[in-house]
């Protein structure tokens, strides 16, 4: 019988992660009673189907604890200071994420986790990191976070020999006992801090993915946090320390020499200290930033065994998603840019970083986010600023405090629309050989469904200005 086997448990919230844990607890015996906040159609039409199949649903009422639970199950978004969870924790209930319900569903055998987490660079990281695995001829996926859902895999009919895994701070605050094989941190910066209520908290959850690794715990040379990291992490004896860097590696380092990234960690031949990997100009797009997501990749590949030339033709056969760093057109000598996925400040500045000059368009939801440290590192490098969105009198005030001689068109207004009027002040600010950036360094909800409306609305404006 399975361990869920009569045992009482509550799922926290319908959706995405929790349809299908209550799915599959309820197919291993176990009494499924389902928690959500919302009561809207979506919520009522998922609610149906699971009460179909014998589940209690409770609509409008994500707060009570209901009698008898002694699992919660719960969608990673959810804060840990909820009433809810604050009931558990004082009847000494376990929760467990979507991700702890998958690590501990998968069956013997099964594939082991290569896993990525980090403030930016996640979802690049992990599909560099498949990509690779591929050319060495492994069956992979980049599954987690990244939109693919863990339990799916796990329990699906497909057969991996390892995994790509994405993983954020929510699904690793609720993955006790999780295991990787080798793991990343690609970097710490603010961010959700209204969810984990602190820098502490956030950095502490991050560094839960090096937990008991066995073969790697991959950090950032130039972000000592993730260093600092694998040092508090409880590891598999013989569990190595491994860094990144954009400079020349030292012993159990990746890094670049002369435009090489070469890898001085994992070396295969005894004759040679450094093994050379790919070339700067493998890498799409070369930026700095994603330099380093390449290394973190190439790591945790050399890490799972995967020999040089197969990390060289994963690099080369990678290509980024849309809406980061994504050229969109050049018209009269002016490129124009859409880094719609940056959301944060943080991310912002990694592409802020890789132009120059800039017309940067940029605000949105600010998250609450500062934004002088932005600015005063990128006001050198800007041409003008346009502004959009709720939140843009904070970056505003930034500017004038650091920036003040860069023109700024502050077009107050939030609706869609205001993306086409945006682009038309960005291309009378630029002159040829600039570079009109989207990179809005704020969540896009204010003004838009998600980042992708976003930057498709950037990309439609521009294509409609070069007409
Ligand atoms: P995530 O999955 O962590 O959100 P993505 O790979 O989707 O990360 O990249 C999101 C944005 O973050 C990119 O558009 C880019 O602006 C920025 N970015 C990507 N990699 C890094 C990095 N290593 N450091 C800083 N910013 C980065």
């Amino acid at each position: 019988p399975s361990e869920f086997q009569g045992k009482h448990v509550t799922v926290a919230g319908l959706g995405v992660s929790g349809v299908p844990a209550a799915k599959v607890l309820h197919a291993r015996g176990a009494i499924v009673t389902v928690v959500n906040d919302g009561d809207d159609a979506r919520a009522r039409e998922q609610a149906a189907e699971l009460e179909a199949l014998g589940i209690t649903v409770r609509l409008g009422d994500g707060a009570t604890l209901p009698e008898g639970t002694e699992l919660i199950v719960t969608a990673p978004g959810w804060k840990p200071d909820k009433p809810l969870f604050l009931a558990a924790d004082k009847a000494g209930v376990p929760v467990w994420g979507d991700v702890e319900l998958a690590w501990r569903l998968r069956g013997p055998g099964a594939a082991p986790w290569l896993a990525v987490t980090g403030t930016n660079g996640k979802t690049t990281t992990v599909q560099m990191l498949a990509s690779i695995l591929r050319a060495a001829g492994l069956r992979t996926a980049a599954v987690g976070n990244i939109g693919v859902s863990l339990l799916d895999v796990v329990l699906g009919e497909e057969q991996y020999d390892v995994l790509a895994v994405e993983l954020s701070s929510y699904q690793l605050h609720w993955a006790p006992s999780l295991r990787a094989h080798s793991a990343a941190v690609l970097n710490l910066a603010p961010d959700h801090l209204d969810w984990h209520g602190s820098m502490e908290a956030y950095a502490r959850d991050k560094g839960r993915i090096y937990e008991g690794n066995r073969v790697a715990c991959v950090y950032n040379v130039a972000d000592q946090a993730t260093e600092d990291l694998v040092r508090e992490a409880d590891v598999e004896e013989g569990c190595r320390a491994v860094g990144f860097t954009l400079g020349t590696p030292g012993p159990s380092q990746l890094g670049v020499v002369d435009g090489i990234l070469v890898d001085r960690a994992f070396v295969e031949n005894r004759q040679k200290n450094a093994q050379e990997l790919a070339e700067v100009s493998d890498v799409d797009p070369p930026a700095p930033h994603n330099i380093a997501n390449a290394l973190a990749a190439a790591a945790l590949a050399r890490a799972f065994g995967v020999p040089a030339g197969a990390v060289r033709d994963g690099l080369r056969a990678f290509r980024p998603d849309a809406h980061r760093i994504a050229h969109v057109a050049d018209i009269d000598g002016v490129a124009y840019v859409d880094d719609s996925k940056a959301t944060n400040t943080h991310a912002a500045q990694a592409s802020l970083a890789a132009y120059e000059p800039i017309v940067w368009i940029a605000g949105g939801l600010a998250k609450g986010a500062s934004f002088d440290e932005l600015v005063a590192s990128s006001a050198k490098r800007l041409r003008g600023v346009v502004l959009i969105g709720a939140d843009r009198a904070l970056i505003r005030e930034a500017l004038t405090r650091h920036a003040p001689e860069v023109p700024v068109v502050d077009l107050g207004r939030t609706d869609t629309g205001a993306m086409l009027q945006a682009v038309t002040e960005a291309k009378r600010l630029a002159q040829p050989g600039d570079t009109v950036l989207l990179a809005p360094a704020c969540a896009s909800m204010d003004m838009f469904t998600n980042y992708n409306q976003r930057g498709d609305a950037f990309a439609a404006a521009v294509r409609e200005l070069g007409a």
